[in-house]
């Protein structure tokens, strides 16, 4: 039979070899057509006598498969948005069964009556992992492209294709919960340490090591389909079982607020599937699954973190019809604080690197932060020595600007002064091809004015990148009045060659994520001036969903930075720019008490010695009369966090500064993890419905002030009950286009 994407090769043993190779894709992902076709193979070996056994495995290098496509899980939201309002009996019916379409055809593999082995040779996530667990064998390639994992509640859903059921028969439960809740990846070694796969071969013994075991007689049997099977980590009602679940609620709720229905329900599928038989458990597995779906998370999360994070990727906001940049040399002015870092992610990418600053001390000490940090992988087993070393070969510290010659694109890190950089831009344009790209990485000054310095204004734009340059996944491409579409194309290219995500800003102060970030800031400040205990507000947004509370963020980014901030917004846009009690408060923290932030170990928190933690500065509860915590609502506490950035989010579209909705979303998670269960912030709005959120912001308004203002865009989209992406319709052009 043929397949589209499989191959099927019967060896003279009997072994089927099923190779799933999509043609046009880069990697194996879960479409309709894969499940009819595996449907269909699993009936063709069942069928075929001369078949005693089948390997599953993939043709790509280095993948198995990367789980679900997003067609899969746009159909799912298809029939929750549009058949719902039709007939809701007849949508949850079809929810319900596309929820486990997967799960009982994984279920049928495993019970059709002959042995199936995976042969796992890389990336196997989600589903693909599922399947895996659903075959009787597993054997893995002993390779670093090797990661398996259930990485589902990322994106707001959780393991649904059996998932839940597999792994804690297979495995402890407190493994087995630890890895689904988390999403996080397995080695070989760990997977066969947990119990997971059976064999880690090299890689070039995978498919003879699968064969092998059918030839050896593996039983076409699942453990849990045996008589007398028991639970690897024991029943739940057990001595076992009552220390793990008391302490795994908790551990939940203190780690998601509950805030994610996705990893919740990880919970209840395995409490509640280990109490019966497996067909029963898949089926609740099945409920939740749909259940999980039809969640204002759950669509909001995919949304964001799964389909426009890839769409992004991939390229959505790049100008059509400029060639690709092959990036053959990339300068980087000033080997400081962020032009070190931003050597480092451009020699990981496999680039070349001239890394230039005023003296040769100052460029070589840039190019030591590349060395410290490969030092680092190293230590913790994520890089080799070579690899260290190749990358350190990329980069050349120098103090002369000739060496940018032929340079694809410079990047400009130098001290946030506007002199200073115009002398670096001239410099370096001297040497610079006419093709090449000029990026400035400031944070305050606007590009339309730097760009007043170049004699090529067209190719001049900015890359804002965010520290721990390393660390942080998104780079904000800032432009310019008059940069071009080519500049554009280059910057985004870079970005991608970089591996991370680049968002389309068009220019102004504070651009898009420090203005969103400053809000936050702000608001924790009016909370301590009207007397909220410290502790509450670092709570309210840690339950709101921020990784980071506003205090504490303030001391990473500096207190006298704040300080540096709110004097020259005064200079340049006058005294009602501020709000005078915010820079009294600030002005008290540095210049009174010389609270800087982390940096000089005295900010909102104190900072001791390690081991000791840090802790809220006990002096801050006296600059202010505390008020009753009692008498404060908490919940309050966290929408004002929330509605105050969201807020800035919507000016920020009112103004076109960003004009997708997607770049919006997703460079709010990935900068400041703008509660990541929300979809980002216009997602937040568009969850709570446009009209619900004005009426939310009103309110604060009224209570706390002018920062909560609704700016007219809103209030029209809550009058044509509007929400951000209809109104601004990412797909408007492509659809029309197409
Ligand atoms: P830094 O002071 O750590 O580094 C600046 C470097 O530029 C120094 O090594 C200095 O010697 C060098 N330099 C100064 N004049 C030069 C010249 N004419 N030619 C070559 N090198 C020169 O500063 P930083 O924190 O790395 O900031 C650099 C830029 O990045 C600034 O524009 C800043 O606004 C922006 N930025 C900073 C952050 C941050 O978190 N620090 C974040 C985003 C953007």
């Amino acid at each position: 039979m043929a397949y589209k994407n499989f191959t099927v090769e019967t060896d003279a043993d009997g072994i089927a070899l099923v190779t799933w190779d999509m043609p046009d894709k880069s990697m194996n992902v879960f479409t309709e057509e894969v499940m009819d076709e595996i449907d269909a193979i699993i009936d063709q070996v069942v069928a075929d006598d001369a078949i005693k056994g089948a390997v599953f495995t993939s043709g790509k290098k280095d993948s198995f498969s990367g789980g679900a496509d997003i067609t899969m899980l746009k159909k799912m939201f298809d029939i929750i948005q549009t058949e719902k309002a039709k007939d809701p009996e007849k949508a949850m019916q079809m929810l319900f069964d596309g929820a486990g379409r997967m799960s009982w055809l994984w279920r049928k593999l495993e019970t059709c009556g002959k042995p199936w082995v995976s042969a796992i040779n890389g990336t196997c996530m989600g589903g693909a992992f599922e399947l895996s667990l659903a075959c009787h064998g597993r054997v893995v390639a002993d390779s670093k492209a090797v990661k398996m994992a259930l990485p589902e509640v990322k994106i707001g859903i959780f393991p649904g294709a059996g998932g839940t059921q597999r792994v804690p028969r297979l495995t402890n439960q407190q493994d087995a919960l630890q890895m689904m809740t988390q999403g996080s990846s397995l080695t070989p070694q760990r997977a066969k340490a947990l119990g997971l796969v059976h064999e880690v071969v090299p890689p070039k013994k995978l498919i003879a090591a699968a064969r092998k075991m059918i030839k050896d007689g593996l039983k076409p049997v699942q453990p849990w389909d045996e008589k007398g099977f028991r639970l690897p980590g024991g029943k739940i009602y057990s001595p076992a079982g009552a220390n793990l679940w008391p302490a795994a609620s908790a551990i939940l709720r203190r780690e998601t607020h509950m805030n994610y229905p996705g990893a919740a329900a990880i919970l209840k599928c395995v409490y509640e599937g280990l109490l019966v038989p497996f067909d029963t458990a898949l089926k609740i597995e099945q409920r939740y699954f749909a259940n999980v779906l039809q969640t204002t998370e759950a669509g909001s999360m995919i949304r964001s973190l799964f389909v426009s994070l890839q769409e992004l990727n991939k390229g959505a906001r790049r100008p059509e019809g400029i060639r690709p940049t092959k990036f053959r040399k990339v300068g980087v002015i000033g080997a400081g604080f962020m032009g070190a870092g931003i050597a480092y992610v451009t020699a990981k990418a496999g680039i070349p690197v001239v890394l230039i600053d005023r003296t040769q001390e100052a460029a070589e000490k840039g190019k030591a932060h590349s060395d410290n940090l490969m030092t680092k992988a190293m230590q913790k087993g994520r890089a080799t020595a070579e690899e260290k070393e190749k990358l350190l070969s990329l980069i050349t510290p120098s103090t002369d600007y000739a060496d940018l010659e032929g340079a694809d694109l410079v990047i400009e890190a130098v001290f946030e002064d506007s002199e200073v950089k115009k002398a670096a831009t001239e410099q370096a344009e001297a040497h610079l091809k006419p093709s090449a790209v000029f990026a400035s990485n400031t944070s305050t000054i606007p590009i339309t004015s730097l760009a007043k310095n170049s004699k090529r204004p067209k190719n001049f734009i900015g890359i804002h990148f965010f520290s721990p340059v390393d660390k942080m996944m998104l780079v904000e491409v800032i432009m310019g009045k008059r940069t071009g579409d080519k500049a554009l194309a280059v910057a985004l290219d870079y970005v991608r060659a970089i591996k991370k995500t680049g968002i389309v800003v068009n220019d102004t102060r504070g651009f898009y994520v420090n203005r969103c970030v400053l809000r936050y800031m702000q608001e924790a400040y009016s909370m301590l001036i009207e007397g909220v205990p410290p502790a509450m507000i670092e709570n309210a947004a840690k339950m709101a969903g921020m990784p980071v509370g506003p205090l504490a963020l303030t001391d990473e980014t500096a207190i006298d930075l704040a300080q540096k901030i709110m004097k020259q917004t005064i200079r340049d846009l006058g005294e009602k720019a501020v709000d005078p009690r915010h820079m009294e408060l600030i002005d008290t923290m540095v210049d009174k008490h010389g609270r800087h932030g982390r940096k000089n170990g005295k900010g909102f928190y104190d900072y001791p010695a390690k081991p000791a933690k840090k802790h809220l500065w006990p002096e801050l509860k006296t600059l202010y009369p505390q008020q009753d915590a009692d008498s404060i609502d908490f919940g309050e506490l966290k929408q004002r966090l929330l509605v105050t950035i969201a807020l800035e989010a919507a000016r920020v579209m009112e103004e076109g500064i960003v004009t997708d909705p997607r770049e919006a979303d997703v460079g709010s998670i990935l900068a400041f993890g703008f509660a990541p269960y929300t979809g980002g912030t216009l997602s937040y709005i568009d969850g709570m419905g446009v009209a619900n959120f004005v009426d939310l912001a009103n309110r604060l308004r009224r209570k706390y002030g002018a920062q909560f203002r609704v700016p007219k865009l809103l209030k029209e989209m809550a009058e044509n009950g509007e929400t951000f992406y209809s109104r601004f319709d990412p797909y408007a052009k492509v659809d029309k286009a197409a």
